[in-house]
Formats: structure tokens, sequence, C-alpha cells
């Protein structure tokens, strides 16, 4: 592992990748800074060697080419600054000359940022002159940027060669590949993966991947229902997926022969409306009527859920299994995280990643008690599918 600790940074000028791209309100304020304090230690390990440090972020979408106002790291800078009770030296200008004047002037111990680096439409093609001008910037590159990894972008990947001997990973970014690791490379038996959320199309090669590793599946949440009528069962309203019957009866098919204990919810809470203050019916099978919708796992669900989890000895969760933004429907989520935090207790390894799992597993108050909770939704479930991460490749190669 090419990490940072190892190396005194005194006296260099380092550029490093991070994932800034926080939750903001209308009027620009920073809802959940996250993303912000993980990315302190890699900064602070820098300023404490005497390093000048450059950081390189991305901002939501812009689609115009240029700067947009709205999409303006400034109030990150300034939230950053004040996180760091340190001058953050903000560029304004998406203008090279400028930046390069700046960067010029930065002095060890001080901080700089630039603009939203996707101002540039070429980051987001991996552009390699783009790439060549941040390059130019600083001595050393540092990708701690794991939430965009899976991005083949100038920042997080192009730059990285012309850094052949002096390019790292950030701490965030380490603990990330070092957990991952941990799951996906012999990881401690029984192992258990909780896969849910609301369709299947987006998990069917994680799932794929995780088939020959696993010793249990549970398939939860929306994408349940999608098993549930490939099997033949009433789902009512409930959310599915017609087009994927076969792939869930495949998948079905592929467990068995992995020798893997599938297990699907077997009653559950259906809504008449997709809303928390619906009507709420028990169903303690599946065989739902045409006019209610399935919107979180059942007692009885929970219960045989939360047995297999208690006796795993390593736990991956991706993917709330009910409709857990509706307060009355949040309970099957819970029991989940309930569950898992038990397990640790008594020695499992657990990991949680997604954005919804997120902060589902924040929202049930056991985030503390979670091994590993993952910064990066989709860089994670790439990582989960087997594919190689662009900006994680970069750093090795
Ligand atoms: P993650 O972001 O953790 O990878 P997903 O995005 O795959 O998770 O899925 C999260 C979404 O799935 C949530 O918004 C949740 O409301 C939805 N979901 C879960 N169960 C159901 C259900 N029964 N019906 C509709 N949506 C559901
Ligand atoms: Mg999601």
């Amino acid at each position: 592992m090419k990490g940072i600790n190892d190396v005194n940074f005194a006296g260099k000028k380092v550029l490093v990748r991070v994932d800034f791209n926080v939750p903001v309100d209308e009027n620009k304020k920073i809802t959940d800074d996250t993303r912000i304090m993980e990315a302190l230690p890699t900064i602070n390990k820098l300023l404490k060697d005497g390093a000048a440090v450059i950081l390189m972020a991305h901002f939501g979408r812009p689609k115009k080419g240029g700067f947009e106002p709205e999409l303006s790291l400034k109030p990150v800078a300034e939230y950053l600054s004040g996180v760091l009770k340190k001058e953050v030296v903000f560029t304004q200008s998406i203008d090279f000359a400028d930046i390069q004047a700046l960067a010029d002037k930065l002095q060890g111990g001080q901080v700089m940022m630039l603009e939203n680096i996707r101002f540039y439409p070429e980051e987001t093609k991996g552009d390699i002159e783009l790439a060549k001008k941040l390059a130019a910037l600083g001595d050393c590159y540092v990708n701690d940027a794991f939430g965009a990894a899976h991005r083949e972008h100038s920042s997080t990947a192009t730059i990285a060669q012309f850094f052949p001997n002096n390019k790292y990973f950030g701490l965030l970014m380490e603990h990330e590949i070092v957990n991952l690791k941990k799951l996906m490379t012999a990881p401690e038996k029984p192992f258990t993966a909780i896969i849910g959320g609301s369709k299947i199309s987006s998990k069917i090669d994680v799932i794929k991947n995780l088939l020959p590793l696993v010793d249990n599946l549970i398939i939860g949440g929306g994408m349940s229902y999608t098993f549930a009528k490939a099997n033949g069962k009433r789902i009512g309203r409930s959310i599915c997926e017609d087009d994927k019957l076969q792939v869930a009866l495949d998948l079905q098919e592929e467990a068995k022969k992995e020798n893997v204990n599938l297990y699907l919810p077997v009653d559950i809470l259906a809504g008449d409306g997709f809303s928390n203050d619906c009507n709420i019916k028990y169903f303690p099978e599946i065989d739902i009527p045409n006019e209610w919708e399935g919107m979180d796992a059942g007692e009885k669900t929970r219960q045989m859920f939360g047995e297999v989890i208690l006796k795993s000895k390593t736990i991956l969760w991706n993917g709330p299994v009910g409709v857990f933004e509706f307060e009355n429907f949040a309970g099957g989520t819970n029991s989940i995280a309930k569950y898992i935090a038990q397990a640790t207790d008594q020695g499992a390894f657990a990991a949680v990643g997604g954005g919804d799992s997120v902060s589902a597993i924040k929202k049930s108050g056991f985030a503390d008690k979670i091994s590993y909770i993952s910064t990066g939704g989709g860089a994670m479930l790439e990582y989960l599918e087997g594919k190689t991460l662009p900006g994680i490749k970069a750093i090795l190669d």
C-alpha cells in the first residue's frame, strides 16, 4: 500500500484530491460535513509535516462548462477554514495562470483549494492536458477521494502518471481499501451479505460477485418483490422490475449452485399509498392484493434475518430493507442495524455501504457500532462487483 504515513512531506507542495461533494441546503449551508471531516486526517498529517496542501474537489454536476456560481466550492472552502482554524486560500479563478501564481506563492503549512474541478469539462473525460496543468501545481499527488475512485477523471486518475514515484493513497482511501480487501479476500466465516434497496437492476453484479464468497445472502427491500413475483407470488402494487424476473430466478439458481443460503422476506408491512401516513396492513405471507404496496419487512422476517446476522462473523450490508425514509416503515431497516450492532459486539466484522444505507445506519443510532462504514456509494458497489477502480489502479500502476 502506497500510504502517506511512512513519508515525510516537509517542504513539498502536495496535490490532494478529496471528495468534498457535500449536501447543502438552499442557502448553501452544509447539511452534512462527514466528507470534509473524513479528509482531515490526511490534510492534518501533511500540514504537520510542513507541506503546502493544494486541494482539488468536485461539487455537484456542472453542465455548462466554466464557472457556475451556484456550484462554487467557496462555501466548502470557508467551512474547511473554520474547522482547520486556518486560512484556506481559495483560488476563485479557474484560469490556470492565476492558479499557478497562487500555487507558486504557497508556503509550507498553508492550504489552498481550487474551484470546482468539474468547471473544466475536460475533467470527466480524463483529459491529459488538464491533468498536466493540475500536476504542474505540486510535487506530489495524494488521492483521498474514495467516493470518486470509480471515475477515470483527470484529477482522480489521469494526473497520477505525472507522479510515477510520488503518488500515494490518502488515509481515508487507505482505510477503505484495507477494509474492502478484508471483506472480499478470505473473510471470516460465516459471511452474510444483506442486499436491499429499491431495484435489483442496480445490484445484480454485486450479488453475482458475492455469491462465491458468502454463506448467507439476505435479500430485502424493494428488490425482493421482483424475486417474489418471479416465484409466483402476489405482490400487489409493490415495486417490481418485470424485465428482471428471469434474472431473479437465475440468481436463485446460482445461489443454490454455490451452496449459499438465500433468505427472502416471509411477511410484509404494506401501505395503500407511498407515504408515511398511508393506511398500514400486515400480511403474514407474501400474498399481497392489488391495492397494497409492500413497504417494510414484517416481524417474522426481521427475526429470521436477525438470527442469521447474529450467527455471522463477517457481515456486509448494502440497501435498506424497507422505505426507511418514512418513519412508519423504518422498523425493518432499524432492526437490521440493531442486529448488526449486536453481532459486532460479539466480535463480528461488519461493513455498511451505499448512500441510503449509510444514512439509514446513522438514523438508527447504531453507526458507532459498525466496524467499517464506507464513504463511497458507487465506488464501493463497483469494488464489490469485482471491478478495478481507476482511482486505485492509477496509484498502484
Ligand atoms: P443504497 O443507496 O444504500 O445503495 P439503494 O439506493 O439501492 O441503497 O436503495 C435505497 C432505497 O430503496 C431507499 O430510498 C428506500 O426507500 C428504497 N426501498 C427500500 N425498500 C423499498 C420498498 N419496499 N419499496 C420501495 N422502495 C424501497
Ligand atoms: Mg441509493
